[in-house]
């Protein structure tokens, strides 16, 4: 296939590289990094879309997406599909989604979970809404960029599913952090509470795969000093989109809304920006209840 690739940051430029890997002729674009090898180089936005099957977009947030998809949408060719993998807004994904549908375009909203290591290992798990035709098109680029691609239903319901998924992963995560920390402070070891919880009903997926106790568990972040991983700058990123469609949906979301405000604190006030997510534990270790 002739696809586009515009955003090559450190998630596309794995991807794209391993498009073409794949035997795919590749054009790419980005407004600041440089384009992989054997990835060739367009002028512009535009230019990468142009007469290309399909086009896809890994940036950074829901603006930006609009202001491509302004510039690219013009220049695609009839029948060609959207494919956008960033994480927005469910709302910008169904804007745009119209947009390209007004204009004889398939659109995809396609983000993933699985991080600059899944992007490079073609191990991501894309979560995709649009039309059936849409995803039969982009199907086999998923099959070489990742492992598992769900198709769950119309336009946006990609982005709902990531949000979705990625509130349960932030609130669950403090759960956890607050629970060893709490465990500590009565003289709990940890191995102990790990042998329990990771066996009992408060089991999951950031007890037992993701531990954030160092030395406890398989590896995880907590046992390279908690670089990331999946930064606390990401989940807090997600986390906004989810009360924001929250907020759209009229949604109540408590627990959601207080997991964006505690990693908002620990980001923009405190020591969690470039961080991974699951260094809220040294951060409730340090404090008590004032
Ligand atoms: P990044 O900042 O490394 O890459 C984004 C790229 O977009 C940059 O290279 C930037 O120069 C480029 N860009 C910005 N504006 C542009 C424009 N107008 N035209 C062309 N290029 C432009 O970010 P990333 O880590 O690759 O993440 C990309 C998306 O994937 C985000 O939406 C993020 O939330 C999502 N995501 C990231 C991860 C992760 O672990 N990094 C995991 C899952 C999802």
């Amino acid at each position: 296939m002739e696809i586009g690739f515009i955003g090559l940051g450190n998630m596309g430029a794995p991807m794209a590289a391993n498009l073409v890997a794949a035997g795919h002729a590749v054009t790419g674009f980005d407004l600041a990094a440089p384009c992989p090898e054997r990835v060739t180089p367009a002028g512009s936005a535009a230019d990468a879309a142009s007469g290309r099957d399909v086009v896809i977009t890994m940036l950074p947030n829901g603006a930006i997406l609009r202001k491509v998809a302004e510039e690219i949408l013009p220049a695609m060719a009839a029948g060609s599909v959207l494919v956008d993998c960033s994480t927005v807004e469910v709302a910008a994904a169904r804007d745009v989604a119209g947009q390209a549908e007004a204009k004889g375009l398939g659109f995809l909203d396609a983000p993933v979970s699985g991080g600059v290591g899944g992007a490079a290992a073609g191990t991501l798990t894309f979560m995709v809404g649009g039309t059936e035709d849409a995803f039969a098109t982009a199907k086999p680029l998923f099959e070489i960029m990742g492992q598992k691609a769900v198709h769950c239903g119309g336009a946006g319901n990609g982005q709902a599913a990531k949000i979705c998924n990625n509130m349960i992963l932030g609130v669950t995560m403090i759960a956890t952090c607050e629970a060893f920390a709490l465990a500590d402070k009565l003289g709990l070891d940890r191995q102990a509470m790990f042998d329990v919880v990771s066996t009992s009903s408060g089991y999951s997926w950031t007890m037992n795969a993701y531990c954030p106790a160092p030395g406890i568990g398989p590896q995880s972040p907590a046992d390279n000093g908690y670089r990331p991983g999946f930064a606390a700058d990401l989940m807090l990123k997600d986390l906004r989109l989810s009360q924001a469609a929250a907020e759209d949906a009229d949604a109540d979301t408590p627990m959601g809304l207080a997991a964006m405000r505690l990693y908002e604190t620990f980001v923009e006030a405190e020591d969690g920006s470039g961080r991974d997510f699951s260094a809220m534990l040294p951060r409730f270790e340090k404090r008590g209840r004032g």
